[in-house]
């Protein structure tokens, strides 16, 4: 049975509040088979367990694997070119308009084979475990037709086979109307329910369904519709809502029982009110607003009204081209409001609760998956304030040690 043992500041993470992280002192970990079976005080560690494989956290501060709750993680080529036009004062939605943004990254990821998008999300997923972190989840919405839909949920299914990080699939064809359904877009609404629903849940490929909420994407009666014909077949809502403009998507994620609304730069008062209520995550993506130069969500106003916030990158190339979920923590205290407590609880148990995997992952405790990052910081404050390139020394996920900073290479390599 594997220990990890010298452990500085153990942080559990606690489901019950936001702003209260358990934390231990001189800790160890013991875990059978990637499951955890003992947490707590070496002192107090079992007898049983001292002759057994140990790993030594030097003293560092051990946390739950970090999860990336809301990534766009395989698509095809780069648009450097529109942040450039972006610092040049042309709009995200101009840019859009001709002929740029998501549409040209479907063109580019129509035009990637899948084996392509595999290696070069397998490339992503190494350097995000390099960072801690040991969950992603990963939305298609770059293919918007049935082939292309399902070449990219089939790129996160070999994904999940051969890559230790977890990831966890989410159908996002209402991301925009594609080019050739602009005139006739319910065709569009009901080739998503009626063709690739029932052949992704046939499938088994995904296990949320998502839509943008927004006047250049998605109306609220069309993702109404799409999001309850997911539910049906088995895929849990979830929303990019109130992002550029408020459109009452937070309402719908409340209204729906989404597991999380995303974005929320736009929110309305009666939307906090209204997630607060349905008891709906509220996942912040600071990096998005960042790089849009938008207003950023205020994470503290949500939490202080009752919402839980989860933090996560949005990583893709037009809005968010980053997957350094440790930066996006930082913008959770500045600008996002929250304290560093708060933030590590949004990357762990909250993200978790974001990806209905909560009693699986986010927390460490006996009889949840071993995933967990030692971290060179003495304690959470100290890490998101003196903010480096990585100060992660060690991730594992299911108990199997994915990175190792002395030994400076993926475990994983490919
Ligand atoms: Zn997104």
């Amino acid at each position: 049975m594997p220990l990890l043992r010298n452990i500085g500041l153990l942080i559990q993470s606690l489901p019950e509040c936001q702003s209260e992280l358990r934390q231990l002192g001189d800790a160890a970990l013991a875990w059978r088979d990637g499951v955890l079976v003992w947490v707590g005080s070496e002192r107090e560690l079992p007898g049983e367990f001292t002759s057994e494989v140990s790993y030594d956290a030097s003293g560092h501060m051990v946390v739950p694997g970090l999860i990336d709750c809301h990534t766009h993680l395989a698509f095809g080529g780069w648009r450097a070119d529109e942040f450039e036009q972006r610092l040049s004062g042309t709009s995200y939605l101009e840019i859009g308009m001709a002929g740029g943004g998501i549409l040209r990254t479907v063109n580019q990821t129509r035009a990637a084979s899948e084996e392509e998008l595999f290696l070069r999300s397998m490339k992503f997923l190494n350097r995000m475990a390099r960072l801690g972190i040991t969950t992603v989840e990963c939305k298609s919405g770059y293919g918007l037709d049935l082939v292309n839909e399902l070449k990219l949920l089939k790129v996160y299914r070999r994904l999940s086979d051969e890559h230790p990080v977890r990831t966890v699939p989410t159908l996002l064809a209402a991301h925009v109307v594609p080019e050739d359904f602009r005139s006739k877009r319910s065709q569009y609404v009901d080739f998503i329910c009626e063709e690739l629903i029932p052949e992704v849940a046939a499938n088994n490929l995904a296990r949320f369904c998502d839509a943008y909420v927004e006047d250049s994407a998605f109306q609220l009666d069309e993702a109404r519709k799409i999001l309850i014909c997911g539910d049906d077949h088995g895929m849990r809502p979830k929303l990019h809502a109130d992002q550029l403009t408020c459109g009452r998507g937070a309402e719908l994620a409340a209204e729906l029982g989404a597991v999380s609304a995303d974005h929320l730069e736009n929110i309305s008062p009666q939307g906090i009110e209204a997630l607060a209520e349905a008891g709906v995550v509220a996942v912040a993506l600071p990096l998005a607003s960042l790089y849009l130069q938008q207003k950023p969500l205020c994470c503290r106003r949500l939490i202080d009204n009752g919402v839980e916030v989860a933090v996560s990158t949005d990583f893709n190339p037009g809005s968010a081209p980053s997957y350094h979920l440790p930066l996006a923590m930082m913008l959770g205290c500045i600008p996002g409001g929250m304290i560093p407590a708060e933030v590590l609880t949004s990357v762990t148990i909250s993200a978790a609760k974001a990806l209905a995997l909560e009693e699986e992952i986010g927390s460490l405790e006996a009889g949840k998956s071993a995933d967990f990052a030692v971290i060179d910081s003495p304690d959470p404050a100290h890490w998101m304030y003196h903010f480096r390139e990585n100060a992660c020394v060690q991730t594992f996920v299911r108990g199997e040690e994915v990175w190792n900073r002395d030994r400076d290479e993926s475990c994983h390599e490919t």
